[in-house]
């Protein structure tokens, strides 16, 4: 019987689960075969040699074995451990959301370097540092730019007209983008858009990543672009994901801790 073919290729964790009893099946994002699966044996034994290396949010380097339904990890080498990004919960879920749109928008075994490369350095940035809310938007914007369903926020969606900068813009997802006041437009499914909201996701499209984590941006403006960018993403992809809810759960923690504090600030003040 011939030896089973083996192969070395980058790969980024997105999801596991444990199976068995010490087992543990991962999906793994590689640049040259795209979403693949593959089984990790063994790796939950205290004993094992790649126990603790195949975890997601790392670059990784496997050597791996053809099989019959998934793929057997049979070396590890962590490239990137991107550490820093997994200290904060709010990049640490941040980088759960990208994983989980990179698994949802792949399908299994279509090369996906575009991809690979995008979460990649979405990871890099996580974990040196920028804030987490400009990566998740910089990569949703990259992102539907490799899936083809990039916003139109230049025209308008209806008419195609060029949108000027003293008018009332409507931001309308099932059409892809801003509609002008001139078009009826749909009777839902619609939102208002501010000038500075329609501004920053023209940035998004267009300024380099090192310029936009230096934008100087109202927090307002930045949530009104996220919802906008969540409601065209649903729409877009036709579901929510899974970790946009411990995300929001975590920043809604963090934002009753600082009213709690401010409140503890004010009260020593006035005392
Ligand atoms: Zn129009």
């Amino acid at each position: 019987m011939p030896a089973p073919r083996r192969y070395t290729t980058d790969a980024i964790v997105l999801s596991r689960f444990d199976y068995g009893e010490a087992d543990r099946i991962m999906t793994l994002l590689t640049p040259g075969a795209g979403k693949i699966k593959a089984i990790a044996k063994g790796v939950r034994r205290q004993t094992s040699r790649i126990g603790g290396s195949v975890e997601p949010f790392a670059e990784l380097r496997l050597l791996l074995a053809h099989g019959r339904t998934f793929d057997v990890v049979t070396q590890v080498e962590v490239i990137h451990p991107w550490l820093n990004l997994r200290d904060d919960l709010i990049s640490f879920g941040t980088a759960s959301y990208m994983a989980e749109m990179a698994e949802r928008t792949q399908e299994e075994r279509h090369v996906a370097e575009s991809i690979y490369v995008l979460l990649k350095r979405g990871y890099e940035l996580l974990d040196g540092g920028m804030i987490p809310t400009r990566v998740a938007r910089w990569f949703e914007v990259h992102l539907a730019d490799e899936l083809g369903v990039r916003p139109e926020v230049d025209r308008c969606v209806e008419c195609g007209r060029l949108l000027e900068s003293d008018e009332h813009y409507r931001w309308v997802p099932p059409l892809g983008g801003v509609l002008c006041e001139r078009c009826p437009g749909p009777p839902h499914n619609v939102a208002g858009l501010t000038l500075e909201a329609l501004k920053l996701l023209k940035a998004y499209q267009r300024m380099d990543v090192e310029a936009l984590a230096a934008l100087r941006v109202r927090p307002e403006v930045e949530l009104e672009v996220e919802s906008a960018m969540r409601s065209f993403l649903a729409y877009s992809l036709d579901r929510q994901p899974r970790s946009l809810a411990f995300l929001d759960e975590v920043r809604s923690g963090e934002r009753a801790g600082e009213r709690a504090s401010e409140q503890a600030a004010t009260s020593m003040t006035v005392s």
